[in-house]
């Protein structure tokens, strides 16, 4: 079978790989061997959930039992911040309490199970390969509700934070909206705090954490634009409301935004996420 072709072939690739970094550290052979490693082993023959072969091609990259188990929101979310809601209730519980400064939330996938493990292996565990595919699946949110906007902004981690870790997740899964790429604008919002780590801190501790730490880098640009915010996870909400807040005050129209996962899932869990 040609794949397991490719596995014995990649196990060469990667033997070799070891060789050369041993005894040479040579950079150049060592990125020739990885090209060669990437071309001769895509990623998109298996599964990112459960790693089994995929027989059909997948812009989601998921078998077809994972499809069915991924928790996708669907029609049934909140019209506020788009969290997947009970039955007939429009407005969540939580949105119910809570004022929110950005209009309205659109997200993919609830953040639980599986979602879990994939954002957290996109954002801890260098798995840059999955941002294409959960990109695709924001992306096509993007086509189905389409917005009337003129900017798509990720939401910025600190310098710090992408030196340590190499890159904004937010911003590669946007290099999957093929079609409307000239909107997205990564040098709109800065974020000017290394905010404390998020996970662990209650609702208002995070609104008080993410304060005055984002600011807009060219409000000309901003004024009287629509804007729509992307960020990985809403958790508590407190970092797109800062976003939404500061834009707003930079003369933006209109503040909406959408996520991959939503953490509010009815009465809430506090689960631990940063950014
Ligand atoms: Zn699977
Ligand atoms: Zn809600």
């Amino acid at each position: 079978m040609w794949i397991i072709n490719l596995l014995v072939i990649r196990f060469f690739v990667i033997v070799l790989m070891g060789i050369n970094i041993i005894k040479n550290g040579g950079k150049v052979l060592s990125k020739v061997l990885d090209r060669i490693s990437n071309w001769l082993f895509p990623d998109d023959f298996v599964c990112i959930c459960c790693g089994n072969e995929i027989s059909k091609y997948s812009r989601y990259g998921v078998c077809d039992k994972c499809m069915k188990e991924l928790p996708f929101i669907g029609n049934s979310a909140c019209e506020i911040c788009g969290a997947r809601v009970i039955a007939d209730s429009i407005i969540c519980t939580d949105c119910k309490r809570t004022a929110r400064v950005f209009e309205r939330n659109y997200s993919v996938l609830s953040y639980t199970d599986q979602a879990v493990r994939l954002i957290h292996m996109l954002k801890y565990s260098n798995a840059r390969y999955l941002a294409k595919y959960l990109g695709n699946m924001l992306y096509d949110k993007f086509l189905l509700i389409n917005p009337n906007i003129d900017y798509i902004i990720p939401v910025p981690i600190h310098s710090n934070r992408r030196n340590q870790r190499g890159y904004n997740q937010t911003e590669l899964m946007l290099n999957s909206f093929v079609n409307h790429i000239d909107k997205v604008a990564t040098d709109i919002l800065e974020r000017t705090i290394d905010t404390p780590n998020q996970a662990r801190l209650t609702k208002s501790e995070r609104k008080e954490n993410i304060k005055g730490s984002i600011r807009v880098v060219d409000k000309l640009r901003i004024k009287g634009k629509s804007i729509l915010l992307v960020d990985d996870v809403l958790t508590s909400g407190a970092t797109m409301d800062e976003c939404a807040k500061v834009l707003f005050k930079a003369g933006a129209s209109h503040v909406i935004a959408m996520t991959l996962a939503n953490a509010h899932i009815e009465s809430a869990l506090e689960e631990e996420i940063d950014d």
